[in-house]
């Protein structure tokens, strides 16, 4: 039988593009290397609302959410190295989602859907005339081979599909070590409330907020708590880039947790690795799509992929919606000029953020937040994975806060500046005719090269 759609990976973006596809009346196969109730993120993620409403989910609400749902007078404080310096982001606009019940909520809808799943492991691909045709794939009964008019690689960083299909390995390649951020994120009971109350007040936090401590091992790097207002239960997420030589996301965690006795037994989390460039430029060859951290569609400020993925998802099953014949080309063209013209541009300017965090030291990340370099609104819009756009407001405020760090204002303003040029200039790569090269080649030009090393000393 061929299949119209066979989706690779039932993490969150698979998922939710096997339910696009069934409830559009196509013919899918799911297909997964874990069982379903086991796939895709298992921690809890911080994702923007308004990324459930563009790729027309409902936003998920009661034990979805990490606690119960947002608090009342909830704020994010990015805390500076040494605690010297703090920035408030007040009511972020993002909900913190239990990823288990998000991913098992969207597989079971694609089941409810009419999309078949499959257990097992793609290990090969058939090409014929320059097409994807079959994929293989291996479970412990053995291999089988699914046909499609579309394969949908949405298997993560790794992108099974993608490093088999010649024309995809070249122009999507795996993100080089510099490029990877390896994160962990880890719910615990908490056994002391008291004394997380004192650690939250000692950072002048309130139960219920979230303290992201920034660059304690290199500029690209965190530990963020996220607290609950019955202070039963907090979640500790840690990252880096390790390739730096930075202590990884597993030793910042066992350090933050022998230095915080307030926390009781490790409930439930997991690690893994996020691709922390722009999306590729080439998302699609004739009969495959890529979708997710498999096509790179990550927020690299901050390493964020779910929302902007079921987003991708979305656009995905709308481009094709009308194509008798959802692989072709022109089908799959359409999807990566939609998703690059309304995204691109911002996911670029993430990534010229992410390096310039990246490249910046202790000392650097201290000052951004202490002198006010990094305000409330552009944090904010970066949280939030909106564009950030200095307008004169913003420059006059900066001012006086160039006197105070010239060296880093004259580092970061560019970067400001060209956020807001970035943003347009994606739009650009997506138009017809201006084509991929073009538009690949200004958007590298203008969000610059990946740092080779952090600039500062571990933690
Ligand atoms: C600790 C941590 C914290 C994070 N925090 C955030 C956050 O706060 N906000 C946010 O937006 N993002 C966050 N991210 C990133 C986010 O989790 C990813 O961007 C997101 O899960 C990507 O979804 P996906 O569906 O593209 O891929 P995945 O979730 O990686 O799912 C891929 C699926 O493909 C399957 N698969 C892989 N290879 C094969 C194969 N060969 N054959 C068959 N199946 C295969 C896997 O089993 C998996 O189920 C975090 C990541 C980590 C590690």
């Amino acid at each position: 039988m061929v299949a119209d759609v066979v989706v690779l990976g039932l993490g969150s973006a698979g998922a939710a593009a096997a339910t696009f596809f069934a409830r559009a009346g196509r013919n899918v196969v799911a297909v997964d290397k874990r069982a379903v109730g086991e796939t895709g993120a298992r921690w809890m993620n911080a994702v923007p609302r308004w990324c459930f409403e563009a790729a027309r989910l409902p936003p998920p609400g009661g034990d979805c959410l990490f606690g119960g749902g947002a608090v009342e007078g909830h704020r994010f404080h990015l805390i500076a190295p040494e605690a010297r310096g703090r920035l408030s982001i007040a009511a972020p606009p993002i909900l913190h989602v239990d990823m288990r019940r998000l991913v098992d909520g969207l597989a079971r809808d694609a089941i409810a859907a009419g999309a078949e799943v499959v257990r097992g492991a793609v290990t090969g691909v058939a090409i014929e005339r320059g097409r994807v045709r079959s994929v293989t794939v291996a479970s412990e009964g053995g291999s089988r081979e699914l046909a499609a008019s579309l394969f949908v690689d949405a298997t993560g960083i790794g992108g099974a599909v993608r490093g088999r299909v010649p024309e995809l390995a070249a122009a999507c390649p795996m993100p080089d070590e510099h490029s990877r951020c390896v994160a962990a994120e880890y719910q615990f009971a908490v056994r002391d409330p008291e004394g997380l109350r004192a650690f939250l007040r000692e950072h002048g936090a309130e139960p219920g907020h979230d303290l992201a401590f920034s660059g304690l091992a290199g500029g690209y790097s965190t530990v963020t708590l996220f607290t609950t207002r019955s202070l039963d239960l907090v979640g500790v997420l840690t990252g880096s880039i390790p390739s730096l030589g930075v202590p990884d996301a597993g030793a910042l965690l066992d350090r933050f947790v022998e230095r915080a006795p307030f926390l009781g037994e490790q409930l439930w989390g997991g690690r893994g690795a996020i691709p922390v460039r722009r999306p590729f430029d080439v998302l699609a060859a004739p009969g495959v799509a890529l979708v997710g951290d498999a096509a790179c569609q990550v927020h690299a400020a901050h390493g964020s992929g779910v929302g902007i993925g079921l987003v991708a998802a979305r656009l995905l099953a709308d481009a094709t919606a009308y194509a008798s014949d959802p692989g072709h080309r022109d089908a799959l063209l359409r999807y990566e000029r939609s998703f690059h013209a309304a995204h691109g541009g911002l996911l670029a300017a993430a990534d010229a953020f992410r390096r310039f965090v990246q490249s910046a030291s202790r000392g650097d990340v201290r000052s951004l937040i202490e002198e006010g370099l990094l305000e409330e609104r552009l944090a904010s819009a970066a949280l939030a994975q909106h564009p950030v756009r200095p307008d004169i407001r913003f420059a006059m405020s900066m001012v006086p806060k160039v006197a105070r760090a010239p060296g880093l204002a004259l580092r970061f303003l560019p970067l400001a500046a060209r956020s807001a040029v970035l943003d347009r200039l994606g739009t650009v790569g997506a138009l017809p005719y201006v084509g991929r090269a073009l538009g690949s080649v200004l958007l590298s030009r203008a969000v610059g090269r990946a740092p080779r090393e952090a600039g500062h000393g571990p933690w």
